[in-house]
């Protein structure tokens, strides 16, 4: 067999969405299931939806997600030479040819079509004319489909399908300003790169049939297809902007990892008994086409939440302390000036469910504060509480500075002064974090650094005293 190659071609008209970034999964996971190759390619011939903030955020999203390709990316505006190429081969051959009708008697065909019920196609009017025509009138060029027969084809995952060649019509491959179009450029791409694989949403079922037709015309081996069925929202209705985040990038913003994400994305429409939670290595290993369900799956944000909260539970603190450098910048916060990344995922990644809550809750670990939390405040600054305040600094000052023997020296405090943990732990949360959540003491001690400690809860002390 063949070196099986996939390609993910989205058109740079808006962000990534999920429904885009799961077809991009699903090309990726089966190139690499087979050794095979994945090519990106971007479909931006549509000059006046296609912008370069799109294309950057396609790039960006795949990057994040780690969907790296073999080829490309390609881009379709780059090779406009070659699409007139072989419009020329096709005009040649009489495989193709020019159209001159007007846009008015168009209009008339389709309105008298749909007075007569039929479904409104081109009649083929300039098929076999021999009308002469002055080089600076416009036309398009067409493409001659068969005008006789089926065209089939065994889709991956909705089975035999077939078109009545009587229900195309010669469809239009350049635009009159010479540009050429989807169906077209497709195929030709397709061709030219080797594509054994064409995995994409099923929206473009009714594409395919044209583009098999090109592909006889072109001479070419028509790829296997396999078009998946779409994602829709939790309520049934075809996920949009209204279900809340659709971009990939908004995922990220709102502090999802990307092993989180892609796990969630590959269970949206593919499945291996009842399992959940699939590494990059199981992903790849277990994928198949035949896998791929029939159905539009529904998203559901309670799993993707779930997914996330497993991956930062159990994913080497390395790997998600390179996402929270992310979100720390993002926040403004200057990761020098803190702790060890690592060490905080280590003590936060049980207490969040996001890596955005989680920079939120660190501030504190990057720079100073000047307020304290009003509810803690009022819950755990007593009378007394400066006193313990005042004996904790001493504590900590002659401690060994490690977590374990800080939160042992500190429950030997509250021992000696016949108090509960929670009148020691929580004012000494509060002059070292200004709130009164944080992970153990002996830990929230650690994070924040011996000598910052010892400064903040000195500036505790002086701030309630005066308050008091
Ligand atoms: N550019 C098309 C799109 O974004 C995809 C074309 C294809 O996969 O064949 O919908």
């Amino acid at each position: 067999m063949s070196l099986v190659k996939t390609r993910f071609a989205p058109s740079p008209t808006g962000f990534l969405h999920v429904g885009g970034a799961r077809t991009a999964l699903f090309s990726w996971l089966y190139a690499r299931h087979c050794g095979g190759k994945f090519v990106l390619r971007i479909e931006d011939t549509d000059r006046e939806r296609s912008t370069q903030p799109a294309i950057d955020a396609i790039l960006e999203s795949m990057q994040w997600l780690d969907l790296n390709w073999d080829e490309g990316p390609y881009y379709q505006t780059k090779r406009f030479d070659r699409y007139k190429e072989v419009i020329d081969e096709l005009l040649a051959q009489g495989k193709a040819y020019k159209c001159y009708c007007t846009k008015e008697r168009l209009e008339a065909m389709r309105e008298e079509q749909m007075k007569k019920g039929e479904l409104p196609r081109y009649d083929g009017h300039c098929r076999d004319s021999h009308e002469e025509h002055s080089p600076d009138e416009p036309y398009v060029v067409r493409f001659k489909n068969p005008q006789d027969g089926v065209v089939a084809f065994d889709d991956m995952v909705k089975g035999h399908i077939e078109f009545k060649n009587s229900q195309l019509d010669d469809f239009i491959i350049q635009r009159s300003d010479g540009t050429p179009t989807y169906n077209f450029c497709v195929v030709v791409d397709d061709f030219d790169m080797g594509i054994t694989h064409v995995i994409r949403g099923d929206d473009h079922v009714n594409n395919t049939p044209k583009q098999i037709n090109l592909y006889h015309a072109l001479g070419a081996k028509v790829p296997v297809f396999c078009h998946v069925a779409m994602i829709l929202g939790d309520d049934g209705t075809k996920l949009s902007k209204r279900h809340g985040a659709v971009s990939v990038m908004q995922y990220r913003e709102d502090g999802y990892l990307p092993e989180a994400l892609n796990n969630y994305l590959v269970r949206l429409g593919f499945s291996h008994g009842d399992q959940e939670i699939f590494s990059r290595e199981e992903m790849i290993s277990l994928f198949s086409l035949d896998a791929i369900s029939k159905s539009a799956s529904s998203f559901n944000t309670k799993k993707l939440d779930w997914l996330n909260a497993h991956y930062m539970k159990t994913l080497p603190a390395q790997e998600v302390a390179k996402e929270l450098a992310w979100h720390l910048q993002r926040q403004g916060l200057d990761a020098s000036k803190g702790p060890a990344l690592e060490e905080i995922v280590k003590c936060y990644s049980e207490k969040c469910h996001t890596l955005t809550e989680m920079a939120q809750k660190v501030h504190h670990l990057f720079e100073d504060f000047d307020s304290y939390e009003e509810k803690g405040v009022k819950k755990w600054m007593k009378e007394g509480s400066v006193e313990v305040l005042e004996q904790s600094l001493k504590v900590i000052e002659n401690c060994e500075f490690t977590p374990e023997a800080l939160d042992k020296a500190l429950e030997e405090l509250a021992v000696k002064l016949e108090i509960g943990m929670g009148k020691v732990g929580q004012p000494l949360r509060i002059a070292l974090t200004g709130t009164a959540t944080s992970p153990g003491i002996g830990d929230t001690l650690c994070l924040v650094g011996k000598q910052r400690a010892l400064s903040r809860i000195e500036k505790a002390i002086e701030h309630f005293k005066n308050l008091a």
